[in-house]
């Protein structure tokens, strides 16, 4: 007997092929925008709308611009190019106020919808031959009826305007596509079988719509304030799910022990004593929070940020020298242990060679592990130099517990590297170093190790808030005395050669440039790394040839190998060279004092806040240092934003100005700190920040499993909680 076969729910987690019959470049298109499921695709939200506002009347069409038209199809009629043999389609379209040739490459099917007497809306880019214009390609939709009924005239009364989303494209997937894909979705039942993970309770305190509505909202909206609150709930629902992922990260931490490091006074003011300055007082406030921190048995989560030069090695090398002379718990032998996480190999080194001018004479042994190799300090031939190592032997000590600082890149969270007594990780511009990485570098369960988190990257408070959850704040808003504030000028090419004969004179004077060349962004990681490799080079090529002729240029950039970026900063550091181009993304921190100057070219294409750490390069030292921000742009905008670098205090100044003067979207929040555009229309508002946060912290105070809110769980698991290496 046959059994009638019911057709199956689709749930958000059904895959979009199981639903719909796509071809291979669809298939492709939608993979490249990483939708795979009912969901992916429900979660994939318009940029923006058009509305039936926005459309134009035939007769009022302007050369140039974008414009959405309704009419009827009056003839069509499709053709081979004389020469070329491309199929052309052309149609007379026309409404109220006159009529409009289109013309269609390459597009043999549009034929078919091109149907005489139906109605069509085409947007498109109004073009013109011999006087008239027409539209080129134009996206076409057919039509019921006009957006406004079956009226002569296209004016509506602003309450019946109709939005329309409109997607972000790629090949193979057009807005159109989307919108129809997402309609075949809800009209197939699929809202029915979402469940909304945010409590109800929430939603209703902050006024936001449910989930279904949302959805409905957001892609079908009967009106721009119902796409608002549609927005409105995504967003926060982002900011929530991270504040909710770290908050628990948070509670999860709290629960281990950690080692208790209490200091012995003296011993720590003799080793401050070795230092060459006295503390600033933000400085000495940074100590005492983490000592503060060190004293409790529960592991320490703190984050140091400070501006490029305001010295956080100096607190970072303190905290250390208190872990490895502490004895663990146990008491059964030798001290905690301290690992120091770089980004790069550079500055890497460059930790390492600054911890060993800190701790000579300590008889505290210094390591380091990059992927090029190992290093020991001291040697045994020169007390006061380090020696190379094979890998294995610095392993089998730091395993042993008998190397107490070891200072390195990512090789240190691998699996072969085993401490015996973690006490304290420190990482420098990892951003997104979560517990995962953390327990790696414990191996142990019962006890995880302090965590200090450095960087110089300044944020705006409400991204600090979302993105650091996990971490408590501490801020270095103080800069080492006597430090002579940067001088930065903007440069356009009328005063370009003033610079270059001010630079001569500094090099002439004994001081080093960096020239930095303007980012190129390329969705495509490996494209971009090359790109930004030529242009560094043919920037050098232009300054060594044709500028500075009488001085040694030389070149940085993410495609060279780590010998050779070492070599070029050795002789940097030497003097060797007096010029140094470099792409913006390598290398941030490196320290070499008589770099003075800095001159970045292609400004606005940097944010303010990245603009500041690359200044932050060349206050160094007490030298007048400077800052060259070249620009071609005349945008106002721009224009303001720069000028705000001469003017601002400092760096978290910046971000929030940042903020406010570059849309959300500008900010390349993705990039950088993996939330959405849309997310990040949350952070430029404190109080849906705070909002969320604030209930993200009472769920988990109530329940810090998330054990009766299964499929917030699920959620943060899924998205937030692994937060990874970038
Ligand atoms: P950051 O890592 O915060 O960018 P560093 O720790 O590299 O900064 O310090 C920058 C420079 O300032 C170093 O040369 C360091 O020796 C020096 N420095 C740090 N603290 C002080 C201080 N309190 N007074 C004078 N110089 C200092
Ligand atoms: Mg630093």
């Amino acid at each position: 007997m046959a059994v009638k076969k019911t057709t199956e729910a689709i749930l958000p987690t059904t895959p979009l092929a199981d639903v719909f019959r796509l071809t291979e470049p669809q298939k492709k298109g939608l993979a490249k925008i990483g939708i795979v499921t009912a969901y992916d695709l429900l979660y994939y939200f318009p940029t923006r709308y058009t509305s039936t506002a926005e459309i134009k009347h035939i007769a009022n069409l302007i050369k140039g611009e974008d414009a959405t038209i309704y009419g009827r199809v009056v003839s069509s009629k499709t053709s081979k190019g004389f020469k070329s043999k491309i199929p052309m389609t052309e149609a007379v379209i026309e409404d109220s106020t006159g009529h409009i040739k289109c013309v269609w490459f390459h597009q043999a099917y549009i034929s078919k919808m091109l149907i005489e007497g139906s109605m069509v809306k085409l947007s498109g880019h109004v073009e013109e031959r011999s006087g008239s214009p027409y539209l080129a390609n134009p996206d076409l939709a057919r039509t019921k009826e006009l957006p406004i009924g079956s009226t002569d005239s296209l004016f509506q009364s602003e309450d019946e305007t109709i939005f329309y989303p409109v997607y972000p494209e790629t090949r193979g997937i057009t807005s159109r596509f989307i919108y129809h894909h997402i309609q075949k979705l809800f009209s197939k039942g699929i809202l029915e079988n979402i469940v909304d993970a945010i409590p109800a309770d929430i939603l209703a305190r902050y006024h936001l719509p449910t989930l279904t509505t949302s959805l409905v909202w957001i892609h079908t909206p009967q009106k721009e304030a119902d796409a608002l609150s549609a927005r409105k709930r995504f967003a926060f629902e982002e900011v929530f799910m991270i504040q909710l992922a770290r908050q628990q990260e948070r509670a999860l931490t709290k629960e281990h022990s950690g080692f208790k490091i209490v200091p012995e006074k003296n011993a720590l003011a003799d080793f401050t004593a070795r230092f060459p300055f006295k503390p600033t007082a933000s400085q000495e406030h940074a100590l005492k929070d983490i000592f503060a921190d060190f004293k409790k048995g529960i592991p320490m989560g703190r984050l140091l940020e400070g501006d490029v030069g305001s010295g956080k090695t100096f607190v970072a090398a303190t905290a250390a020298y208190a872990t490895v002379t502490t004895a663990p718990l146990d008491n059964k032998f030798g001290n905690l242990q301290v690992a120091y996480m770089a980004p790069t190999e550079i500055l890497a080194e460059q930790h390492f060679k600054s911890f060993i001018e800190y701790f000579k004479d300590t008889n505290i042994e210094i390591g380091l592990l990059t992927g090029s190799g190992a290093k020991k300090f001291p040697s045994k031939s020169d007390p006061n130099g380090a020696t190379s190592i094979s890998r294995a032997q610095l392993l089998k000590w730091v395993a042993e517990g008998n190397l107490p600082i070891l200072i390195g890149t990512h090789a240190l969270i691998q699996k072969s590297v085993q401490f015996k007594n973690l006490g304290l990780a420190i990482v420098d511009e990892q951003h997104r170093f979560g517990t995962a990485q953390r327990s790696k570098l414990a191996k142990k369960d019962e006890v995880l190790p302090h965590f200090l988190s450095m960087t110089a990257t300044p944020i705006p408070r409400t991204l600090a808030l979302t993105i650091y959850g996990n971490l408590d704040l501490t801020l270095l808003d103080e800069m080492p005395a006597g430090r002579l504030p940067i001088k930065t000028e903007l440069v356009t090419k009328t005063n370009r050669s003033r610079m270059e004969e001010h630079i001569r004179a500094e090099i002439n004077n004994g001081r080093q440039a960096y020239v930095i060349c303007p980012r190129i962004d390329e969705p495509d990681p490996t494209k971009e790394a090359a790109l930004n490799a030529k242009s560094v080079i043919a920037e050098a090529d232009r300054i060594a040839t044709d500028v500075f002729p009488e001085f040694n240029v030389g070149i940085l950039h993410g495609k060279m190998k780590p010998d050779e970026k070492e070599w070029v900063m050795e002789e940097f550091k030497k003097g060797a060279i007096n010029i140094l181009v470099a792409t913006s993304v390598i290398e941030v921190g490196v320290n070499v004092p008589n770099a003075t100057i800095i001159v970045i070219e292609g400004a606005e294409r940097f944010g303010l806040s990245q603009l500041h750490q690359l200044r932050g390069r060349v206050i160094r030292s007490n030298h007048q240092a400077y800052c060259y921000v070249l620009t071609d742009s005349t945008n106002e905008v721009s224009q303001k934003r720069l000028k705000a670098l001469t003017t601002a205090k400092n760096g978290f100044e910046l971000s929030e100005l940042d903020l406010t003067l570059r849309g959300a979207g500008e900010l390349s929040g993705r990039k950088q700190w993996g939330i959405s555009d849309l997310g990040m229309e949350a952070i430029k508002n404190i109080k849906m920040v705070e909002a969320a946060r604030t209930e993200a912290a009472r769920l988990i105070a109530e329940d810090t499993s998330l054990s009766n809110y299964p499929l917030l769980l699920d959620t943060i698991l899924k998205n937030h909680r692994d937060t990874h290496w970038e």
